[in-house]
């Protein structure tokens, strides 16, 4: 591990990574690599999770393919300094700018349940910016870790941007390295572990953590669209995405209400048999099968329910009328399991959300501005999504992270540039002038303090 951040220290020290060339032309690597090999991408997503293949052609290559496209557009403004206006007063001596510095060696730890997109939309944000990286994807889903370890000396510069594979072992190696910048996807109690070795070498961390996202149903809201898209984002990767819906809060009416809108959803995107859909993906492995079997109670069921521990597959679960008392309510589900709890208003929601973890993302389904502002003024978390799921994470306008316990920095559009640069201030100044600024010097005069 030592040679291997060593070599890519020295590559770094080069200046190479610094030039608007060779940031593109690995950039457009990234793009080959992925438009050649498509085929084996889906084929090894297939083998880790049974992902279908458009999920793994739309929400991981395509969403990677943007991702490269924002970069290309915005390189050059983004090489070159950023000219910033000083007050008034001190313009006519100095030209201030920000410069986007690259930190030099990035270490990338990617999770699997999206194991394309969560490794290489932060190594875009690392080469956009300048840095050599290492890439260390999840073992969890180790086709897709293997392909990316093969693919990448094909089509990158290996003296400036690395895969390494491997489990904890080889993780708490390469965290005993000095990196300067570590950029981590996966959950909290590993992100603290990085984040204490980061801390030995004052090294600045992004952690992208996840969490229970809520979700409240207003009793204005479609309730057709809101089961739609709410099953939509739930059931995407069989219910394995850091931004999926955990659990809904309503009123006891607008749950009777909706059930008969996920029954009908339910039919129409997977038909009478999810296990037979090759729209529905597997769980990950045995111990993640097994843990949200437990979270299941036969009681609040009323769809799904179903699994088959052979194939990994649950079945789309719903529950209704769940306590915080319910084991579902004591962790992220991160699986096809979607609880409802009932509440009498939207005050009782607020409190609700704002007494737990602050969320990676909150949605919000209603027909009414003021409950929109509602949650919008009252409450935290890393997005908040109004009438829709998921889609804040595919708009590269906006920064995409956590805050509190579902993380720690941001990425993706510009915001990946400033994560993977030192903002350096510069001014400059010329040998003109000096009297201007004559009552800085000593000896110094009581009459030149403003008051
Ligand atoms: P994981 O098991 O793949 O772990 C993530 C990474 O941490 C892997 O590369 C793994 O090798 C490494 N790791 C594991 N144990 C380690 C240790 N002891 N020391 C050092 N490194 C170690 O993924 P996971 O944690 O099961 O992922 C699921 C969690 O991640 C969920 O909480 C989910 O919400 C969150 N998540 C967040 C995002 C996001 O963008 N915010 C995206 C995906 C997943």
């Amino acid at each position: 591990m030592e040679d291997i951040v060593n070599t890519l220290r020295k590559s770094f020290n080069t200046d190479t990574t610094k030039s608007y060339e060779w940031r593109k032309t690995q950039l457009l690597a990234i793009e080959k690599l992925l438009d050649e090999n498509k085929e084996q991408f889906v084929e090894a997503l297939k083998l880790d999770l049974n992902k279908p293949n458009y999920e793994t052609i739309v929400y991981e290559i395509g969403t990677v393919k943007s991702s490269i496209n924002f970069c290309l557009n915005h390189l050059k403004t983004y090489i070159e300094p950023q000219k910033v206006k000083p007050i008034i007063q001190a313009r006519a001596v100095y030209s201030t700018y920000v410069q986007y510095q690259p930190f030099g060696v990035c270490l990338i730890i990617g999770a699997w349940n999206y194991p394309i997109y969560l490794t290489l939309t932060p190594l875009i944000g690392a080469i956009s910016s300048g840095n050599c990286a290492i890439l260390k994807p999840s073992e969890m889903a180790p086709k897709i870790a293997e392909l990316l370890e093969n693919l990448f000396p094909k089509y990158l510069d290996t003296n400036f941007i690395r895969v390494v594979n491997g489990g904890v072992t080889e993780t708490t190696q390469l965290l005993e390295q000095k990196f300067d910048h570590i950029f981590y996807t996966g959950n909290g109690t590993v992100g603290r572990i990085v984040m204490q070795a980061a801390a030995k070498h004052m090294t600045p961390v992004v952690l992208e953590c996840g969490g229970k996202s809520p979700v409240y149903i207003d009793e204005t809201a479609d309730l057709l669209v809101t089961a739609r898209r709410i099953l939509w984002a739930k059931f995407t990767n069989s219910g394995q995405t850091c931004v999926a819906p955990d659990y809904v809060l309503c009123t006891k009416e607008t749950q009777e209400n909706i059930i008969p809108f996920l029954k009908q959803i339910l039919q129409e995107f997977y038909g009478g048999s999810p296990k037979d859909s090759n729209s529905f993906a597997r769980i990950i492995n045995e111990r993640h099968f097994d843990r949200i079997i437990k979270l299941i109670d036969e009681t609040k069921v009323v769809v799904g329910g179903i699994s088959d521990r052979n194939e990994k597959y649950i079945a789309p679960t719903i529950m209704f009328n769940v306590t915080v008392d319910d084991k579902v309510m004591n962790e992220e589900i991160f699986g096809p399991v979607l609880p409802f709890i009932t509440i009498t208003d939207r005050n009782e929601a607020i409190k609700f959300i704002n007494s737990r973890d602050k969320p990676l993302a909150l949605y919000v389904f209603s027909n009414k501005e003021e409950v929109y502002n509602d949650f919008k003024n009252r409450t935290s978390s890393g997005s908040f999504c109004y009438n829709d799921l998921m889609v804040q994470l595919a708009l590269e306008c906006l920064p995409f992270g956590g805050v509190g316990e579902s993380g720690l920095g941001r990425y993706h559009g510009i915001y990946s540039f400033e994560t993977f640069s030192h903002q350096r201030a510069i001014l400059k100044g010329g040998f003109f002038a000096d009297s201007l600024s004559s009552f800085r010097y000593p000896p110094y005069s009581d009459s030149n303090i403003s008051r």
